[in-house]
């Protein structure tokens, strides 16, 4: 009780992940000055949540290779667009945080369990 999910270092790697990709892309097409616009100040935070309530608990699986979609359809359009976008360009920037990712991406998601968030 009270353990939040974000305690796992696996899940605060991933919400770096996350957050690193949203500030390349917003530094691309919002804001040039690197300070989040307030739209993807709020998909961020959203995104944080999501993770922190994540059902599978640290042994989350990386966001494209689970099976539980928990992102609001909206939600889950803007973090697809960024990124498609901010992917790739990990590799330049942040190449460790993008490396862990990729292996995390390979671990199969573990089986859905029994009572799910949603
Ligand atoms: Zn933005």
């Amino acid at each position: 009780m009270g353990k939040r999910n974000s305690d796992a270092p696996r899940l605060s790697r991933e919400k770096k992940t996350v957050a690193a990709m949203i500030r390349i892309y917003c530094r691309a097409h919002h804001r040039p000055d690197g300070a989040l616009c307030a739209d993807c100040r709020s998909l961020h935070r959203y995104a944080m949540e999501r993770v922190d309530r994540c059902v599978f608990g640290a042994d989350k699986p990386t966001c494209a290779s689970c099976p539980i979609h928990c992102y609001r359809r909206q939600m889950r359009e803007r973090i697809r667009e960024v990124m498609r976008f901010a992917g790739p360009r990990m590799l330049l920037r942040h190449p460790w945080l993008a490396i862990r990712h990729m292996l995390d991406d390979r671990k199969p998601a573990p089986q859905r369990p029994k009572k799910a968030a949603d």
